[in-house]
Formats: structure tokens, sequence, C-alpha cells
């Protein structure tokens, strides 16, 4: 049972009119899913208020169409119509359990406004401060505009009401939320009574929290999300200013959401930010407001939960991505089931489904997503429907995770394991600079499959055709993983490159096996633009390499746009000392020479190195699999009924993505064949009833002829 020390997490917090069951409190977070996928996402959050959450709160709201971010899918109120698709959210939230929460926003100079095409609305004018970089400008906003703004915000207050929500935002945080601009001196130059000193420029947050509170009548709780530092010293909110503010004031909402920055600051990788990281900028705001007050940290350790509140920090604890690996986090320590809490590595691959407008993952837990879709959920498993004896080859994550779930339906599984560890790829990439917390991918996995009885594993067992044949399996998992190539081909070179035989050429795997590079100089060639070019070049320059990396990208990992992590990365490469070529592809290698070609002229030149690391693409190990498949007839005397390959034996991918193959390969085993042409549910926009309005139309002879 639970630990005496963690009853404080437990304990009811009041927040205005509602009270939370415990301390945990599922913030608001993006998940990609929106207005496109309502269900998805009701289903999606049902699940963390089965799983002990207090509070589950929406991703933002946009409350008008002067505030849409497309291309990016989060939640709308801009109307009545989307009134449904809210209530059943709040519904959800309700059936497992938790107050409901919405995160109202108007983005202001955050919302291009792309779909509706109306005039972005700012403190000033300015272009938009969107990701995308959009060639659109926001107007300075009017007396009219303020005061049409509040009553839109009132109308998303009534809207919530009426959908269900028990706690309603006022969002002044991330630079998204537009009353965030109006706070701060980078965004504000207006010379009104909204602009200028701070109790100006905080006008604008009181009349909408005053209006809020007003509106919802005590019917609802009041919370005000805000940004506690934007971390730009001088030029924008910053300590003094935050204490005034919450000093001005914080007794007006019911609860204070702290957030740090911008959402790269709030929600930093952990290759760039350890648990809590934000504990000294939230220190001591508490004490200046009665009302309770919540924060996020990635918090996965109870302890540190604790000491939070005991040490008056927070009285909430906040999570988005602790939430979203382990939806039951608070029910298993509640229950003293430490052990099994699959805790946040810090990837952000959640983070890239929003990013890439696709339904949220998670490398921790696969079924982060699927919940409606598939039917996937995160601590329950069909049984199983045969007594099939099932072999998974390969340890690393997609094995790993088939394993565990397999064992977890009943089969009895056999996990052959070629080397003396288990974790594959996340054994060995968890050794690189910064990516230490990956390792939690395996350890939890491990820790559950040890408590099986059902699931043996063998290492050192490197498994061959006879062995699979000779051995009583009745189905085969090939988990075999991938190895990075060694001939330049990728993205840029879809044919081997050109590289003399005496050319020192290392890959990834080389030098995570410990090899280095003979002579100084080193080349390291991305055509990957995940992290992988990035770290190795840090790995190297700081063991004294002369390290330069070459990348066809734009950016240095390129990718990591998507998980808020390209700035960062790019900073730590220059401070380095690694020299960056960008928008260059490597041509040609010779012993000491690499050619390289500017990637819009073609033009070519020349650098001296004496090895060139090639991150480029990577191979299946699918020689088992050929194999087995080549004596497809012997497989019924063998006992043998399927032979299937998933993750990087199939195609290599993410970790996030390796771990959904195998947990899909444990879910669908045995199962009825699924012919759909899509596997999944999914929601189709419902075809209005109304006619558009034409216009009358003059033809183009007729106004010619005139
Ligand atoms: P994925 O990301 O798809 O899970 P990994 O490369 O991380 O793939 O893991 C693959 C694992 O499979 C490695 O630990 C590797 O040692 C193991 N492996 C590869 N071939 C065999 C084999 N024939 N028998 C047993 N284990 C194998
Ligand atoms: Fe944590 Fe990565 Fe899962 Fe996001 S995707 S919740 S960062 S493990």
């Amino acid at each position: 049972m639970r630990d005496p020390r963690y009853d404080i997490l437990f304990e009811p917090v009041k927040i205005g009119p509602v009270t939370a069951r415990n301390r945990f409190f599922q913030v608001p977070h993006c998940n990609g899913m929106g207005y496109r996928d309502p269900s998805s996402q009701a289903y999606m959050r049902q699940v963390k208020a089965e799983g002990g959450w207090a509070v589950v709160c929406t991703e933002q709201v946009e409350i008008h169409p002067t505030s849409d971010i497309g291309p990016f899918i989060e939640l709308r109120l801009w109307d009545d119509q989307d009134m449904p698709a809210l209530a059943k959210i709040a519904e959800k939230i309700h059936e497992g359990g938790a107050l409901a929460g919405i995160e109202l926003a108007h983005n202001g100079l955050n919302s291009p406004n792309l779909i509706s095409r109306e005039t972005p609305l700012a403190p000033q004018h300015l272009p938009v401060v969107s990701w995308h970089l959009d060639p659109v400008q926001a107007r300075a906003m009017t007396k009219s505009d303020i005061a049409d703004l509040r009553h839109w915000h009132l109308e998303a207050v009534r809207r919530s009401l009426a959908t269900g929500y028990d706690i309603v935002y006022v969002y002044a945080g991330h630079c998204l939320g537009g009353l965030h601009h109006f706070l701060s001196r980078r965004y504000n130059n207006r010379t009104d009574e909204y602009g200028g000193t701070l109790e100006n420029r905080a006008r604008l947050l009181r009349e909408i929290l005053e209006d809020t509170v007003e509106a919802v009548d005590g019917r609802a709780a009041v919370a005000c999300r805000i940004t506690i530092d934007e971390l730009l010293g001088d030029e924008g909110i910053n300590r003094a200013e935050i204490e005034d503010v919450i000093g001005m004031l914080g007794e007006i909402p019911d609860l204070w959401d702290f957030v740090l920055g911008s959402w790269e600051d709030d929600s930093v990788t952990s290759r760039f930010g350890p648990e809590a990281g934000q504990e000294p900028y939230a220190r001591g705001l508490k004490q200046l407001t009665t009302k309770p007050v919540v924060g996020v940290g990635r918090f996965t350790s109870p302890d540190m939960m604790v000491h939070q509140i005991k040490s008056g920090v927070l009285d909430l604890i906040g999570a988005a991505r602790p939430s979203i690996a382990d939806p039951f986090l608070p029910k298993k320590i509640e229950t003293g089931q430490l052990e099994d809490i699959r805790e946040c590595i810090g990837c952000n691959i959640c983070v890239s489904g929003d990013f890439t407008m696709s339904p949220i993952r998670c490398t921790q837990n696969p079924t982060m997503g699927e919940e409606f879709r598939r039917g996937w959920h995160p601590e329950r498993i069909r049984p199983k429907r045969s007594d099939s004896h099932v072999l998974v080859v390969g340890a690393g994550p997609a094995g790993l995770e088939a394993a565990r779930s397999l064992g977890n339906r009943g089969y009895t599984v056999s996990l052959a394991e070629a080397t003396r560890v288990l974790g594959g790829r996340v054994e060995r990439e968890s050794k690189l600079p910064g990516l230490s917390a990956w390792i939690r991918v395996v350890d939890y996995r491990v820790q559950q499959i040890r408590k099986l009885d059902n699931i043996e594993v063998f290492m050192q067992s490197e498994m061959t055709v006879d062995d699979i044949m000779e051995n009583d399996f009745d189905h085969v998992l090939l988990a075999t993983g991938s190895h990075w190539r060694r001939d330049g081909v990728g993205r840029w070179h879809t044919h081997p490159l050109p590289i003399a035989p005496d050319a020192e050429v290392l890959t990834p795997d080389d030098l995570m096996a410990g090899v280095r590079p003979q002579g100084r100089r080193v080349a390291i060639y991305d055509d990957d633009h995940y992290y992988m070019g990035g770290v190795l070049s840090e790995l190297l320059a700081a063991e004294g390499f002369d390290v330069t990396l070459i990348t066809p990208a734009a950016h240095v990992s390129q990718w990591t746009i998507h998980t808020l992590e390209v700035e960062r990365i790019r900073k730590r490469i220059i401070r380095a000392g690694v020299d960056v070529k960008t928008n260059a592809a490597v041509t040609a290698i010779t012993g000491d020479t690499v050619t390289t070609a500017c990637v819009f002229t073609g033009d070519e030149s020349e650098m001296q190195a004496d090895a060139v690391v090639l991150v480029t693409a990577r191979l299946p190990e699918n020689q088992l699999l050929d194999a087995l498949q080549a004596r497809e007839s012997d497989w019924a005397a063998a006992g043998l009924k399927s032979v299937q390959a998933a993750g990087d034996a199939w195609a290599p991918a993410t970790i996030a993505a390796a771990v959904w193959a195998g947990h899909r390969y444990a879910e669908e085993l045995d199962e009825p064949a699924d012919d759909r042409p899509v596997p999944f549910r999914r929601e189709v926009t419902e075809l209005s009833t109304e006619a558009g309005v034409l216009l009358p139309i003059t033809p183009v002879e007729s106004v010619n002829s005139r």
C-alpha cells in the first residue's frame, strides 16, 4: 500500500467553489487531435481521469476566429457549433472522476488566422509570432477591439459552463495566450491605458479575469495561466514584474497556473533540463497569494512532488508529459506501485504530434492517442485467445514492449536476445550525451517482464532459422532492429556515395560501440536530421576532435523543430566549437578530403578530414526474416503459424514507433483479421445541410462588351 510519506499528495485541495480530490493536476496540453478528432481527445482525457488525476484539462481552446492558430489543430469554441465536442470531452473527464478544466485562449499575435482569414489582433502593429514565420501582420487593437475581445471571452465562458466545465482558464502564458503580449514590454508599446506601466499592461488581464469571475458566479473556478519569467531580462516579464502582477491580481482568480517562458522553455527536454527545472523561478511566488498554485516540471518522482508541496513552491502537482507517459501515475503512487510507473523520458515526441498536426504519440506509452481509435488502454489489454507459445527475437524497444504486452495477455513468451544486455538501440543511445533518461524505456519494460512468470528471457541467444524451426513456437516476432548504413544513402543521395577504399568512414553504430576516428579532424554528415548527428557532434567535440557537421538541411537536427529542441541544439553545438556547414551535401570522400556541394547551386568545395561519420539512414536486420520466409513450406511441420517483423527490423523509425509496433503486434495477435480498409475508428466532418451563398454572377463577356 501507499507509503505514508506520500499522503500529502492525496490531500484534497479547494479551488474556489470546486474541490480537487488530490494534488495531481493534468495541466492543459496540446495533442494534435483538437477539433479534428474530438472523440479521440475525449477518451484520452478520460483515461487520465480514471488514472487518478484530480483535474484534467483540455488544450487551449480558440475562443474566436480571430484566434485561429491553424495549421495547428487545437480545440475551438468559436460558436455554438463547437459545443458538442467540448461537452463530450467534459463528460468523459467526469466519467473518469476528475474535474474538467478548459483553457480558453485568444492567441492574439500568435494566430496567423490562415483558416479564418481574419486580421490578427495585438497590442501593437507587429508581424505575427507564429511558428512558421507567416507573412501576416497583426493590427494594433483599438478600444472597440478590446471591448470585442472581452465580449468574446465572456461568450466562451458562457459556453464553457454550458458544456460542463468546472475550471475555466484565462490564458496569459507561453507567448501563446494574447494576454501575455499585453503584459510583456517586448510586445506592448501602447501609449494608452493598456500600455506603458505594468499596471496598464496588466489592465486587460485584470478586466478579463474580473469578467470571468463575475460570469461564472461561483458555478466554476477561474484559473489564470501566466508566464512567470520570459527569460528576456528587462526586455520582458521578469521576476520583479511578476511579483508585482501577483501582488495586484493575486486574489482575483481561484487558481494560479505558473509556466516558464515560451513553450520551448516550459517543455524542455531531458537533454536540456532536469526534473523540477522551474522550481527556482516559481519559488516564493505562492507566498504572494492565498490562492492555490499549480506548476509543472516533468515530475515523475513522488519524493520530488512531496518536496514541491512541503517546501511551499506548489499546491498542486502539474503535469502534461508525465500524465501522457503514464496516465495512471497518481493511482500507482496511491497504491504503492511505484515500480510500475512508466516515467516520461523527456523526449518530446508527444509535442511532435502537435507540431506535425497528427494525433499525439508517446515513446513510453504506445496507447496514447489510441484509446478511442483502437480501443487501447495503458493498463488493460484483452486476454489471450489461444495457448500459443510466442518467440520474440530481439530485446530492443519493439521486442521488450511486445513481450511485456503479450505476457500481460497471458501468452507464453520466450524473449531471445543475442547480446548480454537488454534494450537494443535504447541501451546504446542512452549512453550518448544528454540521453540518459531514455533508458527508462528499457527499465520500465524489464521491470514488468520480470514480474510475469509466463515470459522467459534468454540472453546471449542469437537465434538462427534452425533454432526457431526446431523449437516449439507457434508464432515468431522478429524485433531484430537495424544498423546505420555505411554508403551515404539517405535523403539526399539515393545511391551510394563515391568513397575511396582508404577513406576512414564510421557510422553511429561504430561510435556507440566505442570506436573512434584515428585522426583529429572529423566530418559528420547528417542526412538523418533528427538527434543523432547533433548528439555525435557533441560527443566528439567533447572528446577533443575537430568536428565539422555537414547537413543538406537549413538547420542542424532540423526535425527537432518538432520537439522544441532545434535552437538549444544549435546553441550547444556552437558552444562546443563544432563548425557547422548547412545546405551542403557530401558528394565524395577520399583519404583526407571531403567534397561537398551547395544544395542550391551544386557548386563544390573541398575540406580536409581524417574521417567521416555518416549519419544518413539505416537498414533493417532482416536476414532472419528472409531466411524464415524462404522456408515457409516447412512451417506447418514445425508447428509454426506465423512469422512477422516489427519495429526497426521492419522499417527503421523512431523509438516511439518501435514501441508502438511491438504493442500493436501484441494487441492484434490471434485477433480476427481486420479487413477494413482503415483499421481504426475515425471521425469524418459532417456535411452541412445549408447551401453556400452564391452571389449573382455577371458573365465576363457582358462586362467586356459594355
Ligand atoms: P527496435 O528499435 O526495433 O526494437 P533494436 O535495434 O533496438 O530494434 O533492437 C534489436 C535487438 O535485437 C538488439 O538488442 C539485437 O541485439 C537483437 N537481435 C538482433 N538479431 C538477433 C537474433 N538473431 N537473435 C536474437 N537477438 C537478436
Ligand atoms: Fe515523455 Fe517522450 Fe512520452 Fe512525451 S513522448 S510524454 S516526452 S516519454
